[in-house]
């Protein structure tokens, strides 16, 4: 993986109480590009993300933009530093509207200018008509592809240098997850830099720079996802016929 790093990890560990979920993680995200993790179910990657999140604390070395996280959870040192984590429940505030549940996502700039903000919104707006046209429903009354696209939207307002995804096509129709990775691609043309944890890994794959495949916690195989898509074994487990 040959991009400048944005992201370094170092011999990552993660357990549950005694379960040890994720051992001896390295994984690099290169500035600009879309990285990949899938695996099967429990492999760990939910996990990985909330290590990387500082939601739950972690051993090794976690190394953002040259800068060392602590191990420690701390989850606005890393807000902070410029990652932002849209979770596979995209968490939303089911009773507030759209404009406000991305609002929501500008809270650290709350000290800075109007005027910021509302271009921020615009440019959320501008990513996703859908959610103008919606700015004042409630997030309760969305399609699963649009709360998707507001999750999305809300991490993007805290501007973030890495966006970390869990499982964003999980649940929604084809055409949706079409969509849904146009942006994706779309965000990388931005400058963000993606980490995009998947089991639709057929579209991962067609998406990202480079992939890690996770197994019982720990990389399995790894490599540019084209090469990664071609490998018989990668087909074979996740690709599947066709
Ligand atoms: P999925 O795609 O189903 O979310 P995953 O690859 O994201 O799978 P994780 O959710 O990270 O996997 O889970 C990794 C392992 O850790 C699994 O064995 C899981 O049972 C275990 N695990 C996850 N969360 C907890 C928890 N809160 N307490 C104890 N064990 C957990």
């Amino acid at each position: 993986n040959e991009a400048a790093p944005l992201l370094e990890v170092h011999r990552l560990g993660a357990c549950y109480g005694r379960v040890q979920a994720l051992s001896d993680i390295d994984l690099q995200v290169g500035q600009g590009q879309i990285v990949t993790v899938i695996g099967p179910n429990g492999a760990g990657k939910t996990t990985l993300l909330c290590a990387l999140m500082g939601v739950l604390p972690a051993t090794g070395r976690v190394v953002f933009d040259g800068d060392a996280a602590s191990g420690a959870a701390d989850i606005e040192e890393r807000v902070a530093q410029g990652l932002a984590l849209v979770p596979e429940s995209r968490a939303l505030f089911a009773s507030m509207s759209v404009e406000d549940n991305l609002r929501l996502g500008a809270f650290r700039f709350h000290r800075r200018p109007k005027a910021e903000h509302e271009a921020a919104l615009e440019e959320v707006f501008q990513l996703f008509p859908r959610l103008r046209e919606r700015r004042q429903q409630d997030a309760a009354t969305l399609s699963g592809g649009e709360r998707q696209m507001l999750a999305v939207g809300r991490a993007l307002m805290g501007k973030p240098r890495l966006l970390m995804l869990d499982e964003p096509s999980l649940g929604l129709a084809p055409l949706i997850v079409r969509d849904i990775f146009r942006i994706i691609g779309e965000l990388r043309a931005r400058g963000v830099s993606v980490l995009l944890v998947e089991q639709n890994a057929r579209a991962a794959l067609r998406i990202a720079d480079y992939a890690y495949v996770l197994e019982l916690g720990r990389i399995a195989m790894q490599g540019p996802a084209a090469e990664l898509a071609n490998d018989p074994r990668v087909v074979d487990a996740y690709l599947g016929a066709g």
